[in-house]
């Protein structure tokens, strides 16, 4: 049995402004008698370095709203107040919440807990309103992370044969298609030509940590970084192979930005990267309306991998702001729907991006026809940034990242991706599925609310009309 994968997660603070629900305050009252510090078991309260007689600014981001301390301190010194901010960051996707839980998890990688239950409603738009098959729960084999059963949740991108042919003496002569195997089925896609060089290097020496793959623009892809060379996924445009032959020829994947000429011209301009290299080719597919129909043609044309985008609220590209076009999950349920009808399933990997904002959108994405997931504002908010929805899409780098160290920065990044795969197997182990290479379309494993409420309730309404 190979070795299990595992990833190193630590504590890891950034000292930045971040938004909380509840901030947390001493007030001038307090008299330094650290009874605080010993209710806490989530050490938010601590006494300053630099004179131990005195107490520090509560560590917020650490506390999970217990109220132990504030009715354990015997002056009333500490206050928790709703966060001016709290309301004003995010917005209908990016929920404040989410951005709270994905700072968590960079901070120590652990799997988020709040300490008071789910208070939330138990469906809403997307990936809110699709419940998972837990029924594997109950049984006491379930493992999760604490691993006395092997969960595997590498996944494998390629084409795959439908069947194998064997001649008279028994022999195979089917071609079996090259595949790259990754250990996770994330990605990382964050533009990287902007960032800092802290930021970028911690970028990929996270990537090669988790062994994942980064997507990176070819241009910016320079001597310094070819030592990565094996996880970063060369992007470039069509017209541009022969100019980043020789970055294509060090890569195991390539992306190439689609283009309507693509639908035909494919297999030339597959043959003329496969003539430079092994690498498979990804072909970047933003999530237009008739997206089911680009990606059977192309994988018809023999595309070997297909990344949906669509866009950071997880909605079909160019769709009305508010809550206009379709999202991820539907886009990707009829594309693998539109594969499965055209018996081609098999031969193509599809990548889906685009509002993956928490962990559990990656089983899901899956269950409803991914192969794997690709992310990107998660990472970002990992590293402080915040995002604002109103009135057009804003992200608020935190100052002084650029004199943070990569070592910091990449720590944080591993972590939350530590994060996002316990989860994973925590959702798997209590499914019962070992493989997650076993979860692409497995539908029936999930529960779909619109379904549901249309079995349920839709005769009602439709004799009501009547
Ligand atoms: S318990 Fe209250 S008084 Fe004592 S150190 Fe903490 S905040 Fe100050
Ligand atoms: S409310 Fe609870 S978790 Fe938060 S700082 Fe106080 S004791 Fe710690």
């Amino acid at each position: 049995m190979p070795k299990k994968y595992h990833i190193n997660t630590k504590a890891t603070p950034l000292n930045f402004d971040y938004v909380y629900k509840f901030k947390i305050v001493r007030g001038e009252n307090c008299i330094n008698c650290g009874k605080c510090t010993k209710v806490c078991i989530y050490e938010a309260h601590k006494r300053r370095k630099d004179d131990p007689r005195k107490m520090a600014d509560p560590n917020t981001v650490v506390c999970r709203n217990c109220f132990r301390c504030i009715q354990e301190c015997p002056r009333g010194a500490l206050e928790k107040s709703i966060d001016k901010d709290y309301a004003n960051v995010g917005g209908a996707f990016w929920k404040p919440d989410m951005l709270i839980s994905l700072w968590k998890q960079a901070e120590d990688g652990a799997v988020p807990v709040s300490g008071a239950g789910y208070r939330g409603p138990f469906t809403g738009p997307g990936f809110d309103s699709m419940w998972t098959d837990m029924s594997e729960i109950v049984r006491p084999t379930r493992d999760g992370i604490h691993g006395r059963e092997y969960i595997n949740t590498a996944v494998e991108l390629g084409r795959k044969l439908n069947h194998l042919t064997f001649n008279t003496a028994g022999e195979l002569v089917s071609k079996v298609p090259d595949t790259v195997i990754l250990p996770i089925p994330i990605i990382y896609d964050i533009p990287i030509t902007n960032l800092s060089p802290n930021v970028k290097e911690a970028l990929l020496k996270a990537t090669a940590a988790i062994n994942t793959c980064i997507v990176v623009s070819a241009a910016a892809i320079t001597p310094e970084v070819e030592k990565y060379s094996s996880n970063i996924i060369p992007h470039i445009m069509p017209e541009e192979v022969d100019k980043y032959a020789p970055v294509i020829k060090k890569a195991r994947l390539v992306a190439i930005e689609y283009s309507d000429e693509l639908l035909s011209s494919f297999p030339v301009l597959k043959e003329q990267i496969k003539k430079i290299s092994q690498a498979l080719i990804i072909i970047r597919v933003p999530a237009v309306k008739n997206v089911e129909d680009i990606v059977a043609r192309l994988t018809h044309n023999g595309a070997e991998i297909i990344h949906i985008i669509a866009d950071y609220r997880g909605r079909e590209i160019n769709s009305p702001a508010g809550t206009g076009g379709r999202l991820l999950k539907d886009i990707i349920r009829s594309v693998h729907a539109r594969l499965v009808e055209d018996c081609i399933r098999d031969e193509i990997t599809i990548i889906a991006s685009g509002g993956i904002a928490m962990a559990e959108n990656v089983p899901k994405a899956m269950l409803c026809g991914a192969d794997l997931t690709a992310i990107d504002i998660p990472l970002m908010v990992a590293l402080g940034v915040r995002i604002y929805e109103e009135p057009e899409k804003l992200l608020i780098w935190p100052e002084g990242l650029d004199k943070i160290s990569a070592a910091t920065i990449t720590q944080r990044i591993v972590n939350l991706t530590g994060a996002w795969h316990s989860q994973i197997l925590e959702m798997m182990g209590a499914m019962g599925i070992r493989e997650a290479r076993r979860l692409r379309g497995e539908s029936g494993r999930a529960i779909f609310f619109e379904e549901t409420d249309r079995d349920t309730f839709g005769k009602l309404f439709r004799n009501e009309k009547k």
